[in-house]
């Protein structure tokens, strides 16, 4: 039985978490947006889940059925809503779990009306459309508001709720007040076709929340899906630039904590006759020789974070040069303090590192409250 075990550990503190939340939703409401409270980014972590649900966001939402699930043994009120555009498969439970869903295809709009009538409840749908990011979502507008009427005309376990989009996630596309102004726009379409008003036009996610912070969101935009920009918002914000970044908004929620195995000057060249290596082609790891320089290895390795390479040192001079499953090797020549072997260095996360490390099954979580 393992009894000592402390890292890597991921620290959360909560209470940043919760003001981080709450700043986000004063804003929102003040410009008359309403949320969907996103859990995927932390796996639908209880606790952090639990301070979202609080917090009194119109929707919770996630990308899978399981955390949508898990929310609903929680004891997490509703209304649920599907964000990842569903598969056929998945579309039994959808109809059982989930209130709202994203939807970007006829077929499986027709075949979820199928299974609302076998569990014999109501859904309403979010139509999805492609504003130039490219990843999901109806291209062409006529489409989109065709399968819009369908959907409210021909199935009559549906109803559409609105429309939605996500920029910024294949195609790098920021959120801008004319994107948001073009999905307004296939709103407004999709109403005067159907001759009611929809309940929700739905701009993105925390890219599109930026724009409430600098006060251009335009007319007509009422709901967002957010997530990352109250857990780790470091590339949202630094995608805008907002003077100052945005002070209530604390991008230190997780803390990394890892410790040194090995401590060694070496040279920063390769020696030998190069052959492919598993994890040597990965972009940013190229090798520069720089002569001979310190380096140290981290007991963490891409098995626990996907990409240790975008881990934020919180010391200055540390730059990562590199991982593979249960390594990460960094240069810490120019640290502005003396490292030794059983140190324990500490990062802030984004994103991408903060979904893989709160999902890893060797990373301890400690919750500071
Ligand atoms: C992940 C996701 C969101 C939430 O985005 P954040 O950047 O975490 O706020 C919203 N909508 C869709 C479709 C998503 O996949």
């Amino acid at each position: 039985m393992l009894q000592h075990k402390a890292y890597p550990c991921l620290e959360i503190d909560l209470n940043k978490f919760r003001a981080n939340v709450a700043a986000v939703k004063e804003r929102c409401d003040e410009a008359g947006i309403s949320v969907c409270g996103i859990v995927k980014g932390y796996w639908a972590d209880p606790k952090l889940t639990k301070i979202v649900a609080e917090a009194g966001f119109a929707q919770m939402g996630s990308s899978r059925l399981s955390q949508i699930d898990e929310m609903r043994q929680m004891g997490v009120k509703g209304p649920f809503m599907l964000i990842r555009i569903p598969m056929l498969s998945e579309l039994r439970d959808v109809a059982e779990l989930c209130d709202y869903s994203l939807q970007s295809s006829v077929e499986a709009l027709q075949a979820l009306n199928d299974e609302c009538l076998i569990a014999g409840k109501k859904h309403k749908v979010v139509i999805m459309v492609d504003l130039g990011d490219l990843r999901e979502g109806i291209w062409d507008k006529e489409t989109a508001v065709a399968a819009a009427v369908h959907a409210e005309k021909d199935l009559p376990m549906l109803t559409v709720a609105g429309v939605a989009t996500y920029l910024g996630c294949y195609g790098s596309i920021m959120a801008t007040p004319q994107k948001m102004a073009d999905l307004v726009d296939i709103a407004e379409t999709i109403e005067e076709a159907i001759g009611r008003k929809l309940e929700m036009v739905s701009g993105g996610g925390s890219n599109a929340y930026m724009l409430i912070e600098e006060g251009c969101m335009p007319e007509g935009m009422n709901h967002l899906r957010l997530g990352e920009i109250y857990s780790a918002p470091y590339t949202g914000l630094e995608n805008y630039d907002l003077v100052g970044k945005v002070p209530h908004i604390d991008s230190d929620v997780f803390t990394l904590k890892a410790e040194i195995v090995e401590v060694e000057s070496k040279p920063s060249y390769p020696q030998g006759v190069f052959g492919k290596c598993e994890w040597g082609d990965v972009e940013g790891n190229r090798y520069v020789d720089r002569g001979i320089r310190k380096r140290a290895v981290l007991a963490i390795g891409r098995a626990d974070c996907a990409q240790p390479e975008r881990l934020r040192p919180r010391l200055n001079g540390i730059e990562i040069l590199g991982a593979s499953s249960d390594h990460t090797i960094l240069d810490i020549e120019d640290c502005t303090k003396d490292l030794h072997v059983g140190d324990v260095l500490e990062f802030g996360l984004e994103y991408s590192t903060m979904l893989s490390l709160t999902g890893a099954k060797d990373v301890l979580k400690v919750y500071k409250e």
